[in-house]
Order: C-alpha cells, then sequence, then structure tokens
C-alpha cells in the first residue's frame, strides 16, 4: 500500500486542510470538533458525513467510509493510491521524491498520461492552424464558438500516417506508449504503427482530474466511420466516464442537477448557452457507474428525447438504468423517478420531433431549452406510461408484449410498496388482472435481481458476539488514539483472537507498527474495510476521561482472556494426548496447571474455577463434559 515514505504522506497531510479540501466537494458546517455535510459517496437527507481536522479523518456514520484526505480523493476521483498522493502533493505544495522503478504499472500510467497531453496539446495547435481549415469550417457550420471549442480542448488531427508519430518522437515518446495510449495503431503484416486519428475533429475526453485519457473523432463529409473514438486503454474504460464531467462539476453542485445528452456537439451547444452542467455520455447507454459518478455532485438527472422517438428510447433507458450491475449495487427506480439508496432522480425532458438539444438551442435558444427542462418528468413513469399507451387499441399480441415489458419495469422496482401500487395502476390501463402482473413482476424480480450489497461494510460484523466486539471495538479505539497504551496492550493482543476481520487487521498493523500515529497508519492497511473502520473509532471517539484507568481495565481484561486462552489450549492438547495414548498418569500435571490457570481466570470473574474441576472430576475427560465441554463454557 505505502509506495512513500511515511515522512513525505506526513508532510503532504500537515500541507491539506482536510476541511477545506473536503469542501470542495461537499458542503460542511462545523458541529463541536468535527464538520458535518451529506456524504458524497451514497444518498442521504439528514447529513452523516464527518470531518475531523484535528485528527485529519473523515468518517460517514451512514454508508461506513472513512478514512484520510488520501481515501477521501482516491474515493472521490476514482483515483490509486500512488495518484491521490501526487495530486495532494501539489495541493500542499510537497516536492515528491522522483520515482524511478517504483510502481510498474504505475510509471507506465504515467508515462501514458504524458503522451495524452502532448497529443492533446498537438492537436488543439493544428486545429488553429491553415492545415485545420476543413475543421474551423466545420465549426463555424456547427455554429461553435471558437472560446468554446478552445476551452473544451476540441483538435485536428491532420492527414497522414505519421504527423502524430513525428511530433511525439521529437517528445521522446516511444512506438510502445502511443499504441499502448490508443494514439496508434500497430501495423499487422509489417513492423511499426501509425497514426489512430486522421483528417479529423478531435474532442478530448478527460478525467475528473482534467487529464486527457481519450479522444473522439468525428469525421468531415463522407468519411466512415463517422465517429472514431480512443480504445480502451489503462487509462480509458468505456461507460466510467461522461464527456465534460471536469467542467461541469462545479455547476452540477451548484444546481443540484445534471443534464445528459448524447453527442458532443449537443454538450458544448449547451454549454455555450450557459447550462454548464452538462455532460455527454460518450456512446448510447448510460451505466450505473456514470450515473454513480453524477450521484456525486447532484440529486437529478436529466435526459433528453426528441417527442418521437422518446417512449421507445425511454423504456429501452429506464430497462438499462433498471439492470443489476455486476458489482452488486442493483439500481432500482421507485415511481419518482429516485434510484432506491440513491436518491438520484432521472428525469425526461421531451424535445419537439427531429430535434435533439444541438439543434433546438440554435433554434429555439436557451429560454426554451430552460422551459424543456422544468417540464421533464420521472423517467419510469414516462416509460411505463408510453409503454402502456402504445399497447392501447392494438391486438392480443401488442398487449401481451406490453404486458411483458410493464412487468419487467415492475420487477426491477426497489421498493415492494411502490411495485405493487405501480402495477395497479398499471393493469387497469392494459386492461388485465393486476395480481397476474404483480405475480409476474415478482417472478422476473426473483430471477432477475441480485441481492442488494450490505449497506456500511465496515459495519457488517462477522460472527462474534456484540458484547466482544464493542469490547474489541474500544479496545482498539483505545490503542489508536492513546500512544501510551499500546507498550501495555499490544503484546497481550492476539490478533487472532479478533473476529472481526477489519478490527484484526488493525490489531496487526498495530503490532507491527507500535509507534504509528493512527492517521499515518490508515496509509499502511490493505483493506478499505480497516481504513473505514480506524477513521470510523477516531472520529467517534470522545476523549476518555482517565486513560490510566481504561488502559489498567483493559490489561487486567487480556490477562485474563490470556488465562482464558492458555485454559483452552491445554485442555486440547490434553483431549489429543489422551485420545493417542489413553489416560495417562503425566496429565495429572497438564490438569493441575489448567486448574490453577483456571482459578486466576475466574478470580477475574468473582466465579468459581467449577468448569475445570469438573473436567478434573471427570474419569474419562474424553467423555461428554471432557475438554470439549471446558471449551463449551467458554
Ligand atoms: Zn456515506
Amino acid at each position: 500500500m505505502a509506495t512513500y515514505s511515511a515522512a513525505v504522506l506526513d508532510d503532504i497531510r500537515a500541507g491539506v486542510d482536510i476541511v477545506d479540501f473536503v469542501g470542495r466537494f461537499v458542503n460542511l458546517r462545523k458541529t463541536g470538533a468535527n464538520w458535518k455535510g451529506l456524504c458524497p459517496f451514497h444518498g442521504e437527507k439528514t447529513p452523516s458525513f464527518m470531518v475531523n481536522p484535528k485528527k485529519g479523518i473523515f468518517h460517514c456514520f451512514g454508508c461506513g467510509v472513512g478514512g484520510d484526505v488520501f481515501g477521501f480523493l482516491m474515493r472521490q476521483d476514482r483515483l490509486s493510491f500512488p495518484e491521490a498522493v501526487r495530486a495532494l502533493a501539489k495541493t500542499a505544495g510537497v516536492a515528491l521524491p522522483e520515482e524511478r522503478g517504483g510502481q510498474p504499472g504505475d510509471s507506465g500510467r504515467e508515462e501514458l498520461f504524458r503522451a495524452m497531453d502532448l497529443a492533446a496539446r498537438f492537436y488543439a495547435e493544428m486545429l488553429w492552424t491553415p492545415a485545420g481549415e476543413r475543421a474551423q469550417k466545420y465549426l463555424v457550420e456547427r455554429g461553435i464558438d471558437p472560446e468554446v471549442a478552445r476551452r473544451f480542448g476540441l483538435g485536428y488531427a491532420p492527414e497522414g500516417w505519421d504527423r502524430l508519430a513525428d511530433f511525439m518522437r521529437s517528445e521522446k515518446v516511444g512506438e510502445d506508449t502511443l499504441v499502448a495510449a490508443g494514439l496508434a495503431v500497430q501495423r499487422e503484416n509489417r513492423g511499426g504503427s501509425y497514426d489512430r486519428f486522421r483528417n479529423r475533429l478531435l474532442f478530448t475526453i478527460r478525467d475528473l482530474q482534467s487529464r486527457v485519457v481519450a479522444f473522439g473523432g468525428r469525421a468531415f463529409g463522407d468519411d466512415q466511420p463517422k465517429y472514431l473514438n480512443s480504445p480502451e486503454t489503462p487509462l480509458y474504460t468505456k461507460g466510467n466516464l461522461l464527456y465534460a464531467a471536469d467542467v461541469a462539476r462545479e455547476t452540477m453542485r451548484a444546481k443540484n442537477r445534471a443534464l445528459i445528452v448524447e453527442g458532443y456537439v449537443d454538450c458544448l451547444m449547451a454549454h455555450q448557452h450557459g447550462f454548464t452542467e452538462t455532460v455527454a455520455a460518450l456512446g448510447t447507454a448510460f451505466t450505473p457507474a456514470q450515473l454513480a459518478l453524477l450521484r456525486r455532485y447532484c440529486d437529478e438527472v436529466v435526459t433528453f428525447f426528441d417527442a418521437d422517438a422518446a417512449g421507445q428510447k425511454a423504456a429501452e433507458r429506464a430497462e438499462e438504468l433498471l439492470e443489476p450491475t455486476s458489482g452488486g449495487f442493483a439500481w432500482a427506480v421507485n415511481r419518482s423517478g429516485a434510484f432506491d439508496g440513491g436518491g438520484l432522480r432521472v428525469k425526461v425532458a421531451l424535445l419537439p420531433a427531429g430535434h435533439d438539444p444541438d439543434t433546438f438551442l440554435r433554434a429555439a435558444g436557451a429560454d426554451a431549452f430552460a422551459e424543456r427542462i422544468a417540464g421533464a418528468r420521472s423517467l419510469l413513469s414516462y416509460a411505463l406510461e408510453r409503454t402502456i399507451r402504445d399497447a392501447d387499441g392494438t391486438g392480443q399480441r401488442a398487449r401481451a408484449n406490453a404486458f411483458a415489458r410493464v412487468a419487467l419495469m415492475l420487477s426491477k422496482v426497489g421498493d415492494a410498496e411502490e411495485a405493487a401500487a405501480l402495477s395497479r395502476e398499471a393493469a387497469t390501463r392494459l386492461g388485465v388482472d393486476a395480481t397476474q402482473l404483480w405475480f409476474e413482476a415478482q417472478r422476473l424480480s426473483t430471477s432477475l435481481r441480485k441481492p442488494p450489497a450490505p449497506v456500511g461494510k465496515a459495519t457488517a460484523a462477522a460472527p462474534t458476539s456484540g458484547d466482544d466486539k464493542k469490547l474489541v471495538t474500544k479496545l482498539v479505539t483505545l490503542l489508536l488514539v492513546d500512544l501510551e497504551a499500546r507498550p501495555v496492550l499490544l503484546p497481550l493482543l492476539e490478533p487472532s483472537d479478533v473476529v472481526h476481520p477489519a478490527l484484526r487487521e488493525i490489531v496487526e498493523t498495530l503490532k507491527r507498527l507500535p509507534e504509528t500515529p493512527a492517521t499515518a497508519l490508515l496509509a499502511e492497511l490493505a483493506s478499505d474495510e480497516a481504513r473505514h473502520m480506524v477513521a470510523a473509532l477516531v472520529v467517534e471517539d470522545t476523549t476518555t476521561p482517565d486513560p490510566r484507568a481504561s488502559i489498567e481495565h483493559f490489561r487486567r481484561r487480556l490477562e485474563f482472556l490470556g488465562g482464558r486462552r492458555r485454559v483452552r489450549d491445554l485442555s486440547r492438547s490434553i483431549g489429543a494426548a489422551q485420545a493417542s495414548q489413553g489416560v495417562h498418569a503425566s496429565v495429572d500435571d497438564d490438569l493441575l496447571a489448567v486448574q490453577r490457570d483456571s482459578a486466576r481466570v475466574y478470580q477475574h470473574q468473582g466465579g468459581s474455577a467449577q468448569v475445570v474441576d469438573r473436567a478434573v472430576d471427570h474419569p474419562h475427560p474424553m467423555g461428554p463434559d471432557g475438554p470439549q465441554g471446558v471449551q463449551g463454557h467458554e
């Protein structure tokens, strides 16, 4: 996990005000020692997301996510740990030691980012040269402002097979890198490669950090294909990004709304008309990943359909969006169009037949567009209604088809009550039996839906008794916040005794690094669960009134538990010895030791050493009350 020295990470932490930094993404209000806001990682109406500036930690009591400023940025912008470190080092003004041969995959990514950045600059420059005349003309035809074209980094890929390659050679970027970045294509028969993009207008696709990760190339005239996009690369996964999300995110947050359009030009035109909360879907389908990205910034997403195609498209979109994902996050929609657990409302704005946002904005202007947005309706109710209306007055088969589609949509509605109400409504309008529709929806639902992912992974406890977990949690909190407790208590603690995996990982890490403060420990933990747990414990911690008394209390508890463990181990070994050798005189010594231990153990509890007595009294310790019996009484 840690690829940078603890000292460097500390420098960065010291240089970044976590409240200020998180505050760029979340509205925070001060409450006591913490700052509070709506969690950017799950949908909620009442704030349960806390930032503690003194400890440099955030934690959400709703979904269990937590960590330091690195963890926050990793989650917020989907970065790897080294990427988050580099980004925050810049914020903090900390110079990082040059990483040579550190992370193999990672230095490769750096080189790819450099190549993409150089390519974007090369193409953007070409656009405004005489060579880019054809592309400039295209921009004029489409009504795209040069200012907007520059803001979005539009470019032109010149004709020829090696124009970019030549430029990259002068920048010492290798051919392998160009191929890996999707900028060049490997020749099949002969060696070498050629430029992927030739004689095209290029749209630059950036990630949320505004780093160039891909290009979309628009052909002129009849050249085919009309759109040529970057292939998937280590920097770019289709369906994970939205075009212009980096530019739009401030407005999305401010307006609490995102507009999703299909095409690059739709998107540019919306920005040009002041709708700077607009992103483009980069493909025909929205993915849950894209919606999850939007959900971090706003509660409402408006998508646009042309009135003619709208019914069909809305139904398709609704079905796409309702698909359960492999990640286990089942998107489900209720009647108001809100996603379960997400609180993201997806609405449909209708445009006149034959229009897309680009043509409509140019024809009717910003005010008319704003009116269409104001009249947007929930995607699901729209899709249901259209499906039903399409079936009206048609034959038996069309109605059966509509029935199936409505049932399918209903089957994906998360809230059962809501689904029942919707199916009654739909049944009346379809003229079918509501019960029948409801049963069909239920049947599909069971076959379609995977069990929803558990909420709050960090608190999804392994089978531990509540009391034990509470106790261990208190102990681990003490160990995290009180460095003096560690030398006393850590030697008494066996990680294998801790049942909860995240707590166990924390204990293991503390034993390995007993002098590392809680915040710095975050970078040393391997699992998200453990990091979230540390953040939760540290944020929750209200300073112990009497740390010495707590340490002493836990010392006695642990010694007691240690004694209990010895009793158990000894009982087991006695059992094993007897099983192989039969009852033997030498066992008596062991039993005496057990008895001594148990006496000490029960002193702590104020009880008697009754369990072990029974084992001693029993003539056949392998019987039902033998060693197994001892274990059973723990
Ligand atoms: Zn949360």
